[in-house]
């Protein structure tokens, strides 16, 4: 991670705890009007792709999680699997003295707008806001299946917490999806993790 990405974390992941919000209704990636934030992605983001259509879980599909294990105690869901996948791993965390908390889990296509807009209006320029956040339609937070972690301690690379999920996730299927050097281009971040399967 470069020193920049450090530097705009805070504002951002703040701003991703105050606007994830639970919405039963499904807004698909197809379905959206081509905006600003839309028309220029990186070839970061063209590589990896968009989320299809059907890996986007039902509104059904999707479970609120105990506000007790959400940052804030906001309102976050996650598709059902995940749900029980994480709930498990939690568990498992607190008997080893991790204090794991959600920071965000399911976010709609109307969230991930309203995000990159916000940090448009915050003047950065969108080619560093798509270097640590997926363009619309492209985030697997779209999927119900991504979790961000949040710690108190920061940076979250060097916290106890970021230790035990390195050693711990896999066995619950939880990978860290954006490590560091990746080579999809896209910024470390060492609390985003997708439930893939056990
Ligand atoms: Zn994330």
């Amino acid at each position: 991670m470069d020193n920049q990405s450090v530097r705009i974390i805070p504002a951002w992941y703040h701003l991703i705890l105050s606007t994830t919000v639970f919405l039963p209704i499904q807004v698909k990636a197809s379905t959206l009007p081509c905006t600003s934030t839309e028309v220029r992605i990186s070839s970061s983001w063209v590589n990896i792709g968009r989320v299809p259509d059907e890996n986007q879980p039902k509104p059904s599909d999707l479970v609120e999680l105990p506000r007790e294990l959400s940052l804030n105690r906001e309102r976050i869901a996650l598709e059902k699997n995940s749900y029980i996948a994480l709930l498990e791993m939690l568990a498992k965390a607190e008997k080893d003295g991790i204090y794991l908390r959600v920071a965000s889990g399911f976010r709609s296509n109307r969230t991930q707008k309203k995000i990159i807009e916000s940090r448009l209006k915050g003047h950065e320029y969108l080619d560093d806001i798509y270097r640590s956040i997926a363009p619309v339609g492209y985030s697997t937070h779209l999927t119900g299946k991504a979790v961000d972690f949040a710690s108190v301690e920061q940076p979250f690379e060097s916290t106890s917490a970021y230790e035990w999920l390195k050693i711990n996730s896999n066995n619950f299927g939880f990978k860290e999806t954006y490590y560091k050097n990746n080579p999809y281009g896209i910024s470390w971040e060492p609390w985003h993790y997708d439930f893939t399967s056990r």
